[in-house]
C-alpha cells in the first residue's frame, strides 16, 4: 500500500487512566494515579495499536492533572518517573512515539493565574495572550516537557478549552486570530529546540470551520504538523476539503464519536458500541482529504470499547476497508468468532449500535459523549447521573431502548461465541444499561 494512502497521523490519545481496567470512583477528575495494573493496561493498548499501525500515542496529565506548581519544580517523584520511563520504553521498543498534552495558556495554568501577578487579565482559567509573564510560564512548561529525561517524541496542544482571556486587548482578536497567536508561539519554541518532535494541535473550544477565520488557520498549520477538528463542523458545512486544502499541515478528526470512559464508573455498567459510526465517520474524513486523528482510549476491559476502538482504528491504516469489514474484523479479534457466527456477530453489533444511536439526540460527528457528565458540579469526587440515557433520550425512547437492549440480548445468546469471558462481560454490560433505564424509568 502506498504510504500516502494511509493517515499520516495515527494517533490514539487520552488522560492517563481512560484505558484503565479499573475506575477510581472517588477521586475528582482527571484522576492520573499511575500504579502498576494501570502500567499493564498501558502496555496491553501499546500491544493492540502496535497491531493496528497506530503508532502515536499522546497522553494528558503525565506530570500534574490540572495545575502547574508554582514555583515550576518537584513536579513528579522518582517512583512516578520510573512509570513513565517504563511506558516511554515500552512505547519505543514498539515503534509507538509518545507524546504529551499539554494545554497551552490555559489547561494547567489555573494556579499560575491565582499565584503569579499579571500572568492573567481576570480569566480563572486562561492566561492573557498581552501578558509575557503568562509567555514565561508557559515557556517554563514547555522547557520541562523538552527535558530529554522523560524520552518524549512531542507535544498534542489545546489552548481553547477552557475558553481565552477576554480583556480589551484579547477581546479585539478573533477566536482563531487569538488562538493562532499563542499556537504558533509555542510550536515555533518548541520547534527551534526540538526540530525532531512532532508537533499536534487539539481544537476543542475553536471553530475551524468558519470561512474569515481560514487565514489564522493557515498560520497555525504552518506551525504544526497535524490539527484535528473535535466537532465535525467542516463536514457538516461541505467545506472541510476546502480547509484541507488550504491548511499546510494534516488535517483530521477525533474519528466520528467518542465515548468519554467514565472515570467513576465500573467498567461492565455501560455498552454503548460506536466502531461503525467511527469508520464510517473516519472514510468521511479520509475521502475530505483528512489525514490525522486523535482516536480516543477505551477501557478494553470493555469488549464493547474495544471493539470500537478496534473497528475504527483500523480505518487510520486501512482507509480503503469497508466500515463494516473493519467492525467484523473487531469482533473477530475480541470474540474469536469464525465464520457465519463472526458475520452474525458483527451484524449484531450494527444492530446494537443503531438501537442507541437512532434514539439518542446525538450525531456522530459532535465530538464527544458524555456517559456520566466528566465534570459532577454536585460533588466531583463521586458517579454522576447516566447523562447519555437521561439527557439525550425521552422516557418513552428509553423504554423502547430497554426492549431493543432485551432482544439483543437473546439474539446474542443464540451466536456461537468463542470467548466466554468476552460473552459474558458483554451481557454485564448490557444488564448494567438495563438497570440504569429501570431506574431512570422508575421501573
Ligand atoms: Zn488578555
Amino acid at each position: 500500500m502506498p504510504d500516502n494512502a494511509r493517515f499520516t497521523y495515527r494517533v490514539t490519545d487520552g488522560w492517563l487512566r481512560d484505558l484503565a481496567s479499573e475506575p477510581t470512583p472517588t477521586d475528582p477528575w482527571p484522576c492520573i494515579r499511575w500504579d502498576e495494573r494501570l502500567l499493564e493496561d498501558q502496555i496491553r493498548f501499546l500491544n493492540v495499536q502496535t497491531e493496528l499501525g497506530v503508532d502515536l500515542n499522546v497522553v494528558w496529565g503525565l506530570f500534574v492533572d490540572r495545575n502547574w506548581p508554582v514555583p515550576l519544580e518537584n513536579i513528579i517523584h522518582d517512583e512516578r518517573e520510573r512509570m513513565l520511563r517504563r511506558f516511554v520504553d515500552a512505547a519505543h521498543e514498539r515503534g509507538v512515539k509518545v507524546l504529551s498534552g499539554v494545554g497551552v495558556y490555559s489547561w494547567g495554568f489555573d494556579e499560575i493565574i491565582r499565584k503569579v501577578p499579571g500572568a492573567a487579565a481576570g480569566h480563572q482559567n486562561a492566561m492573557c495572550a498581552h501578558s509575557e509573564t503568562a509567555w514565561e510560564w508557559q515557556v517554563k512548561v514547555l522547557d520541562f516537557l523538552m527535558d530529554p529525561r522523560w524520552g518524549l517524541d512531542g507535544i498534542s496542544m489545546q489552548s481553547a478549552d477552557l475558553g481565552r482571556c477576554d480583556c480589551m486587548a484579547c477581546s479585539r482578536l478573533s477566536p482563531a486570530q487569538h488562538h493562532a497567536r499563542l499556537l504558533t508561539r509555542s510550536a515555533a519554541y518548541v520547534r527551534q529546540r526540538r526540530p525532531d518532535w512532532i508537533i499536534g494541535q487539539a481544537s476543542w473550544g475553536l471553530r475551524v470551520d468558519q470561512p474569515e477565520e481560514l487565514p489564522y488557520l493557515q498560520e497555525i498549520s504552518r506551525a504544526v504538523d497535524y490539527m484535528v477538528e473535535v466537532s465535525e463542523l467542516s463536514a457538516s458545512s461541505g467545506r472541510r476539503r476546502e480547509v484541507v486544502e488550504a491548511l499546510d499541515c494534516a488535517f483530521g478528526s477525533v474519528g466520528g464519536v467518542f465515548v468519554e470512559p467514565p472515570q467513576h464508573w465500573d467498567r461492565l455498567r455501560w455498552f454503548v458500541p460506536c466502531g461503525l459510526g467511527s469508520a464510517q465517520a473516519l472514510r468521511r474524513l479520509h475521502e475530505d482529504g483528512g489525514r490525522a486523528c486523535e482516536y480516543f482510549y477505551r477501557p478494553f476491559v470493555n469488549p464493547g470499547e474495544m471493539v470500537s476502538w478496534l473497528a475504527g482504528a483500523r480505518i487510520l491504516s486501512a482507509p480503503e476497508t469497508m466500515p463494516e469489514d473493519a467492525l467484523q474484523e473487531a469482533v473477530q479479534a475480541v470474540y474469536r468468532a469464525e465464520g457465519a457466527a463472526c458475520a452474525d456477530l458483527a451484524a449484531w453489533y450494527a444492530r446494537a449500535e443503531g438501537a442507541y444511536f437512532s434514539r439518542a439526540r446525538f450525531e456522530v460527528g459532535w465530538g464527544s459523549l458524555s456517559l456520566e457528565p466528566l465534570i459532577w458540579a454536585e460533588n466531583p469526587a463521586i458517579s454522576g447521573p447516566p447523562v447519555y440515557l437521561a439527557e439525550r433520550m425521552s422516557p418513552e425512547a428509553r423504554a423502547g431502548y430497554a426492549v431493543s437492549l432485551e432482544t439483543l440480548k437473546a439474539e446474542f445468546g443464540r451466536i456461537a461465541i468463542p470467548n466466554r469471558e468476552a460473552a459474558h462481560k458483554t451481557l454485564a454490560c448490557i444488564d448494567g444499561t438495563l438497570e440504569e433505564i429501570r431506574r431512570l424509568n422508575g421501573g
